[in-house]
């Protein structure tokens, strides 16, 4: 079955074999335990001998649903949810960390929160090394510098929008028996399903596409049969869970996930092209348009959307022509529609200026190396109508001198 399908119907069947129905709405259940009539019964659930729920931490309906749910449209054989998609991340590196040696080799360009959280790591004994996974010969040399016992990537990299090349990081590492984490935030399950190309363990921010509304502040990591159980025990045991009522908002919108999702292609591709048209804009970065580096990836590694067309994100960046910090603020606070804030991937089109935000604690020297530039924005285009984006932008960037 393909993704529309299973987004609508993966996360209902929680009836038993014998149920006569199936309900409309994911389960919200909110028990934080379970009483049994039979002390047997309850100590068979607990030890995993028969199915049924004891106690919140290790497992609900809503919790299950919603693993349901992503596992099927992200082709894992299991999935966890966690309280944020930076808990996530945590479980889902220590899963591919389990008897490795200490060391993460990181993409150069990671989400700004990612590399805060590899420098805490440090502090805890492990070491992160970078590398540009778009350049594999660096990236393959860099592997075998030093023991590595992950490799940390994302799909679409923040903000500049590089697409590294999964199956081909998954297959280098594979030959030398290294796990692959994925970071697929910006390209959910619709657009790509990196354990399909070898990725050991993927994470995304629910609070992003996946639950799509901004209700929602959660994360999922998803994994193949081999990881799950240890990655289950994590959950079970850091505590990190998502609610039930976040369980039961994230499935509700992943429902409707697939059609938003090409609606976000869409539209970022139509505000790209409008930008790169524009004489205030120096330029735009987009993996749809055919100027960007990693087009080619891109088309190959991402799937068409129902109409045939290629999907290549709903987050495009762009750098105001001639413009400092100043001006580049003086843009975003002309803009009428399109809102301020730090969040991306929901229904609303959003925009960041990632030098003084997202980006601001990896220092002056790396952000310019990086380019990160204090004319850059980043713009999630959210799926109101395209023509009310494009004016709404086309006019800020004309009112501001
Ligand atoms: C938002 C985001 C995260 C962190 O997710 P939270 O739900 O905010 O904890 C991680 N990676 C990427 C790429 C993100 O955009």
């Amino acid at each position: 079955m393909k993704q529309q399908t299973l987004a609508i119907h993966a996360c209902a069947r929680n009836a038993g074999e014998n149920e006569r129905f199936v309900a409309s709405a994911p389960p919200l259940e909110t028990a934080a335990s379970f009483h049994y009539r039979s002390a047997a019964d309850l100590t068979a659930v607990a030890n995993g001998e028969i199915d049924g729920f004891v106690y919140q931490r290790y497992g609900n309906p809503s919790a299950a649903a919603l693993q349901r749910q992503i596992a099927a449209i992200d082709s894992a054989a299991s999935a966890l949810a966690c309280s944020s998609g930076m808990a996530a991340m945590h479980i889902g590196l220590l899963t591919a960390l389990r008897d490795r040696p200490k060391t993460i080799l990181a993409a150069n360009v990671l989400f700004g929160q990612t590399f805060q959280l590899l420098q805490l790591m440090e502090q805890q004994g492990f070491l992160a090394r970078f590398a540009d996974p778009c350049d594999l010969a660096q990236f393959e040399a860099a592997l075998d510098q030093t023991e590595t016992g992950c490799i940390l990537i994302e799909t679409i990299s923040n903000p500049l929008l590089r697409v590294p090349q999964i199956d081909s990081i998954a297959k280098i590492a594979s030959q030398r028996g290294v796990p692959v984490v994925v970071d697929a935030t910006f390209a959910p399950p619709v657009m790509s399903r990196p354990l399909e190309s070898g990725a050991t363990a993927v994470v995304h921010s629910v609070t992003k596409y996946l639950a799509g509304h901004a209700d929602v502040l959660g994360g999922i990591v998803t994994c193949g049969e081999a990881d799950a159980e240890y990655m289950q025990e994590l959950g079970r045991h850091f505590g990190a869970n998502l609610g039930p009522f976040q369980c039961f908002l994230a499935a509700r919108g992943i429902k409707t996930l697939p059609m938003r999702m090409e609606e976000h292609c869409r539209n970022a591709l139509l505000v790209a092209r409008a930008l790169e048209r524009h004489p205030r804009v120096a330029a735009v970065h987009y993996p749809g348009l055919s100027r960007h580096p990693d087009r080619a990836v891109a088309e190959r590694q991402f799937d068409r959307d129902t109409q045939g067309a290629p999907m290549s994100g709903g987050i495009v960046s762009f750098e105001v022509l001639d413009a400092d910090q100043a001006k580049t603020f003086r843009f975003m606070n002309a803009l009428q529609l399109v809102v301020r804030t730090l969040s991306l991937g929901d229904v609303h089109s959003l925009i960041t200026h990632p030098a003084t935000t997202t980006h601001r604690n990896i220092g002056e020297k790396r952000r310019q190396r990086l380019g990160i530039t204090d004319n850059m924005v980043r713009f999630s285009v959210g799926i109101e109508d395209p023509d009310d984006i494009v004016a709404d932008v086309v006019q800020a960037l004309e009112s501001v001198d």
